[in-house]
Parts: C-alpha cells; sequence; structure tokens
C-alpha cells in the first residue's frame, strides 16, 4: 500500500501570553495510506480538529514535519504548494457557517477553481458544477439557489461539492456529520464512501464519537490531550480496546441490538479533561485512569505495537515498567 500523507511528530501550540502555552497537538505520527479511511477519535478539545487544520495548512505547525505525496510541506516551493492545496481539501462540521450566504451555489463550488485558474471560461466551469452537484446526489437546479433555501444534509453536500471542486486526491472531513439529523448523517456516509470508490479518494476523518468513525474507518487513532494513545484497525479497536482511554469511550457506545442484554459495565471517567495549557507530567490521561500506577506521573509511556499493526501509549503494556508482569488483563 502506497503512503500517501505521512504526519511525523507534528506539533501545534498557541502561545496565549504571560508564558502559558496551549499546547493543542503535541506531537503525533502516523501514516495514511492511498485510499484508506483514516479516522481520528476523541472527545472535544483533544486536538483533533487542530491537527486536521495544521496538517491541511490553516494552521502553521509549531514543529514536526506533514509528508504528501512523497514531498514535504516545508520544502515546497510555490508552485509544489499550489499543488498541495489542490490535492488536499477539506470538509466542515458546520456546511451552513462554512457556505457564503450571499453566494450562489454556484459561485460557492466555481470559487476554488477560480482561485486555482482551472476551467477558464464561466461556460466550462458551470459544466463542471453541475457534475459535481449530480455527483454528490443534487441536480443543476439547484445552482442558482443560496444556502439558506436547503435542508442541513443538502448543505452539507454542497460543501461536498465545493472540496471536489479541483479533484483533490485528500479530503480532511472534520465531524462532517455531526450537526446533522441522525437520519441524514448515514446518507452523507454513504455519499461519502461512494465518492470515494468512484474518485479513489483518501479521507481523514474526524470524530468525537467511536460509533460514528467505526462504519467509515479502515484504521482509527485516539486522541487524548493533543496526543494518540492507541492506533489500530477499526475491527481490532472494538475487539480488543488496549488503551484505558479507549475502553472507556467504548464503553458509552449501546449496543444496537435492542435484543442482545447489554452486560458491559460503563465505564465512567474519574473527574474532568485537564486542561492543555497545563496537561499532566508523565502520561497525560493517568488524572482520569483507574489504573495509574507510581510510573505514569514519573514516565511518559512509550509508544509500543503491541500486536501488528495494533499500537499503544500505556505503562500496563510496558514489561519493562510492570516489572515483567502482563498487566494487560487488568486493564481488558
Ligand atoms: Fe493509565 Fe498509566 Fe496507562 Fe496512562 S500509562 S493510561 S495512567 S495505566
Ligand atoms: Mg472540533
Amino acid at each position: 500500500k502506497q503512503v500517501l500523507l505521512e504526519v511525523k511528530e507534528l506539533k501545534k501550540h498557541f502561545h496565549l501570553g504571560k508564558n502559558q502555552t496551549l499546547k493543542a497537538v503535541d506531537g503525533i505520527s502516523f501514516k495514511i495510506h492511498q485510499g484508506e479511511t483514516f479516522g481520528i477519535v476523541g472527545e472535544s478539545g483533544c486536538g483533533k480538529s487542530t491537527a486536521g487544520r495544521t496538517i491541511i495548512g490553516l494552521y502553521d505547525a509549531t514543529d514536526g514535519d506533514v509528508v504528501f505525496d512523497g514531498m514535504n510541506v516545508h520544502d515546497m516551493n510555490e508552485k509544489e504548494r499550489f499543488q498541495f492545496h489542490k490535492q488536499m481539501q477539506m470538509i466542515f462540521q458546520d456546511p451552513y457557517a462554512s457556505l457564503n450566504p450571499r453566494s450562489t451555489v454556484a459561485e460557492i463550488i466555481s470559487e476554488p477553481m477560480e482561485v486555482h485558474g482551472l476551467y477558464k471560461t464561466k461556460k466550462e466551469r458551470l459544466k463542471k458544477v453541475y457534475q459535481l452537484l449530480e455527483d454528490v446526489g443534487l441536480n443543476r437546479d439547484h445552482a442558482n439557489r443560496y444556502p439558506h433555501e436547503f435542508s442541513g444534509g443538502q448543505r452539507q453536500r454542497i460543501g461536498i461539492a465545493r472540496a471536489l471542486a479541483l479533484d483533490p486526491k485528500f479530503i480532511i472531513a472534520d465531524e462532517p456529520i455531526s450537526a446533522l439529523d441522525v437520519s441524514v448523517q448515514a446518507q452523507v456516509v454513504n455519499l461519502l464512501n461512494q465518492l470515494q470508490r468512484e474518485k479513489g479518494l483518501t479521507y481523514l476523518f474526524i470524530a468525537h464519537d467511536l460509533s460514528m468513525v467505526k462504519q467509515i474507518s479502515d484504521r482509527i487513532a485516539v486522541m487524548y490531550l493533543g496526543h494518540i494513545v492507541e492506533l489500530t484497525d477499526s475491527s481490532q479497536l472494538y475487539k480488543k480496546p488496549l488503551h484505558p482511554y479507549t475502553q472507556a469511550l467504548l464503553s458509552a457506545i449501546p449496543i444496537p441490538d435492542p435484543d442482545v442484554e447489554d452486560k458491559r459495565e460503563r465505564i465512567i471517567l474519574n473527574g474532568e479533561l485537564p486542561s492543555p495549557v497545563d496537561p499532566p507530567s508523565g502520561c497525560v490521561f493517568r488524572t482520569r485512569c483507574a489504573h495509574a500506577m507510581d510510573a505514569c506521573s514519573a514516565i511518559k509511556p512509550a509508544w509500543q505495537e503491541i500486536d501488528e499493526n495494533h499500537f499503544v501509549a500505556c505503562h500496563l503494556y510496558d514489561k519493562k515498567i510492570t516489572g515483567g508482569q502482563d498487566h494487560s488483563q487488568v486493564a481488558a
């Protein structure tokens, strides 16, 4: 499998003045393969949106590297950067806030084409707009209407059409269905899946809800307080979650079959999400972890591959810390 995007030790810190630094993203690394859907999941404030925005270049990275299609963003010249911005597009959570209310649908979708100097005439651009509207399940009659005339689901389709206007390879979808009615969510997920097949797209799918990312992602990274704490295949994460935080997130998802009695115990996290301005020492999760040991406040857990392609950062799985004992059963 060819790697399309590699993120290496990426950091995004915001300086708040008075020597205070908000460490929104604090050293995350992963690779996304061509044609894959890679999910990032975590509760609000974990840094997942900031990570997406830093990768696409809406924020300057504080440190680390973003390598796209074999090229490091740092090393790109102006022309290469322009191409990069064409290849990577974003879909936002709130389709209404991200669409200019005073522009028609045709204007909204053709704007990126104009910026990038594609499809020289207005007529050519309009032809592309019609094609895109069809691709996302709308039609050409919608082209001269305004965003407020559409439902939430339709507006998100317009946002998707705009993201596709430059024929990108890679799309970052930041909670693209969180603001939609439950009945509409599945339709938009189906559309994203269909577009992926038809156009060979690669997705980074950001969500706060594990049940949502599961449906669409091949692999999932679990983020907590600026760090990735676990990373594996979507099915493996559900079958055998290793990190206590992942286990807590999973325990909160109801079993969909009403005939199956849900015997699992809901894991309640201790306390509140700490501030990323003053994160806990050692393991960032330790203030809320039921398994925290002495080592957890002193030593940052190493990133380890426990099973094939199953990575976790937790001392319970580190025999150097637990003195050779495997504590994984304690957590599981
Ligand atoms: Fe809990 Fe310690 Fe593992 Fe962190 S390293 S998740 S505090 S057991
Ligand atoms: Mg967000």
